[in-house]
């Protein structure tokens, strides 16, 4: 059941779109889940599910590693643990194989394009793989002077510092800047930052999880979304 937005409903004034990357721009959501299973598997995390890992999405990865760790196992972990054990699931990850680019992305961005939105990167990633690729697949779209990864920031997704970075990086305040996310803490993220938050469900999370975090709209893939900005 997909609620019909009015084009009155996009908002006045709107000079940027920050993009969240995983899960938007690329199809990769089914291979981190994978990547973190066998390495939650590896670290002798029995009742490991990989869907519980789209809820993590977004935030740091040295912060899910913390976090299921302490859960499940009652075990604390120094920074550098958490860096060591990230760069084994990194590795898992980059086994997985090229994540495809996200089906109705690049119309996404044309659209955006064409109402005069400047576009900028905002992911929790620092897969250097993903990265490197995105000037391939979205040539133009992301120059490195508008990308916010998980290395630019000190406080990952939900907390608001991704996004409050990517408006520096816009140049524009909050009220001129949408945010499209695929994920509930990314949305609560966006939210945080005080951005116009538009929720695009690739996964396998329920709608009502991206109402809770207060997502402005709510679109079922991105082709759908992507047709409704070219008929605004
Ligand atoms: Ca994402």
């Amino acid at each position: 059941m997909n609620q019909e937005y009015k084009k009155e409903q996009w908002p006045q004034g709107i000079k940027a779109a920050l993009i969240d990357m995983d899960g938007v721009l690329y199809d990769s959501m089914p291979f981190h889940a994978q990547s973190w299973h066998q390495l939650f598997l590896d670290l002798g995390v029995t009742n490991s599910n990989p869907d519980e890992y789209y809820l993590y999405e977004g935030m740091k990865g040295s912060d899910t590693i913390g976090l299921i760790l302490k859960r499940e196992l009652g075990k604390d972990t120094t920074e550098q643990e958490r860096n060591e054990i990230y760069a084994h699931k990194t590795e898992l990850f980059s086994h997985c194989g090229e994540a495809p680019p996200m089906p109705g992305a690049a119309d996404m961005l044309k659209a955006l394009k064409d109402k005069g939105l400047q576009t900028v990167l905002v992911t929790g990633s620092a897969q250097k793989s993903l990265l490197n690729n995105l000037n391939r697949d979205y040539p133009g779209y992301f120059p490195k002077e508008r990308m916010v990864t998980a290395l630019d920031v000190k406080n990952g997704k939900p907390h608001p510092e991704p996004y409050l970075r990517g408006l520096q990086k816009a140049g524009v305040d909050a009220s001129q800047a949408i945010v499209v996310e695929n994920a509930p803490l990314g949305v609560r993220s966006a939210k945080s930052a005080g951005c116009f938050t538009i929720a695009v469900t690739t996964g396998p999370i329920p709608r009502e999880a991206f109402e809770k975090e207060g997502a402005d709209m709510i679109f079922p893939n991105m082709p759908t979304f992507a047709k409704w900005l070219n008929n605004i």
